[in-house]
């Protein structure tokens, strides 16, 4: 029996995806094999593509996403039963592929009325928006708060749930097209680049700045993030769509106002079989209510990867993105 992967068997550009048959896995004790019907596409598997982050062996199966259907499990598994509809995210990678086994413990019970191609699409970027507005800070009712890539998969999220709780959001896009999208889904405010942010951010809140900033494109953004901080601001650097921030002087903290600075992952926040499910259920509360709606904006076939990739790195798509085996 064989599955079909998209695999990498060296670092490089989106060429060294390829898609290849791999002996179906058996799940050992505590494992589950999961028949995905749909895989998350996330700015993360670029960086393991590119080397950015480590991969221990190649050749090796992309991917942190994916929602389907349980089809065997292996000894002493509890969380999950053959036949449950099932998602999850995070590590180790391996989703871009018809069937995969990953640990039972990773995996959630999908709601019924949460279609599969949505799952897929939310969970990775939906947790992430999660913890950083309930736990890395925790958004308040008029608070205002700045959104990088506000138009993308977690930067819709992220737009969508802190207006829910009240906050006043600006995000940050690249064209009036995203600007356009970040508007319907809960910015208040759009800067649409950043070489005059911190101008802009003096400007929407009356000189106040922000209490804090949630910035995923790294290395380009760090230094205007910084300068939109009010004092003792909390600026939250959780992606590096630009690459990553190169080293920093901590006395730059102390001089623009006794700031924090945090460098969080989404496995932290969700190491714990505890705080994993309740990070989802949450998630799935506000998605179930309506609140946030996940934006399924571009679907690939898993076999063109590559060019579902391309577009991600080309900044062409919005909201989120699926693969289909
Ligand atoms: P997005 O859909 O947000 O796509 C990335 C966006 O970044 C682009 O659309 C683009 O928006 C913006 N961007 C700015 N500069 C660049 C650049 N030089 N090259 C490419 N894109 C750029 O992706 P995701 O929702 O999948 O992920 C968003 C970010 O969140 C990523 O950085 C990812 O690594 C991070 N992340 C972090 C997690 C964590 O726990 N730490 C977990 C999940 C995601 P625009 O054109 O409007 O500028």
């Amino acid at each position: 029996m064989s599955t079909k992967a998209i695999r990498i068997h060296a670092h490089g550009g989106p060429e060294v995806l390829r898609w290849d048959d791999v002996p179906t896995p058996e799940p050992g004790p505590g494992e589950a094999l999961i028949h995905h019907e749909a895989i998350g596409l996330n700015y993360i598997d670029i960086y393991f593509r590119i080397g950015l982050y480590k991969i221990p062996h190649l050749p090796a199966t992309l991917g942190m996403e994916g929602a389907g259907v349980v089809r065997a499990i292996g000894a002493g598994v509890t969380e999950v039963s053959i036949g449950d509809r099932v998602a999850y995210a995070g590590g180790p990678i391996g989703a871009y592929a018809t069937e995969r086994v990953i640990a039972a413990d990773r995996l959630v019970k999908l709601p019924d009325s949460i279609d599969f191609a949505t799952g897929a699409a939310m969970m990775l970027q939906g947790m992430t928006a999660q913890y950083l507005i309930r736990r890395t800070h925790r958004v308040q009712p008029g608070e205002t708060i700045l959104v990088h890539a506000a138009a993308g998969g977690v930067g819709l999220i992220l737009c969508q749930w802190a207006k829910q709780i009240g906050a006043i959001v600006i995000g940050v896009v690249s064209t009036e097209e995203k600007a356009e999208i970040a508007r319907a889904h809960g910015a208040d405010h759009v800067v649409i680049g950043h070489a005059n942010l911190a101008a802009e951010v003096k400007r929407l809140t009356d000189g106040a700045m922000v209490p804090v900033v949630y910035d995923s494109v790294g290395k380009d953004t760090f230094a205007p993030s910084l300068d939109s901080l009010a004092p003792l601001g909390l600026m939250v650097s959780y992606g590096n769509a630009s690459g990553p921030v190169p080293p920093i002087d901590l006395s730059m903290l102390a001089a623009k106002g006794s700031l924090f600075l945090t460098r969080p992952t989404l496995a932290t926040y969700t190491a714990r079989r505890e705080d994993l499910v309740a990070v989802a259920n949450d998630l799935f509360d506000v998605v179930a209510s309506g609140a946030v709606k996940i934006r399924v904006n571009q679907t690939f076939p898993l076999a063109e990867a590559a060019a579902a990739q391309e577009a991600l790195e080309a900044r062409r798509t919005t909201g989120s993105t699926v693969l289909i085996p």
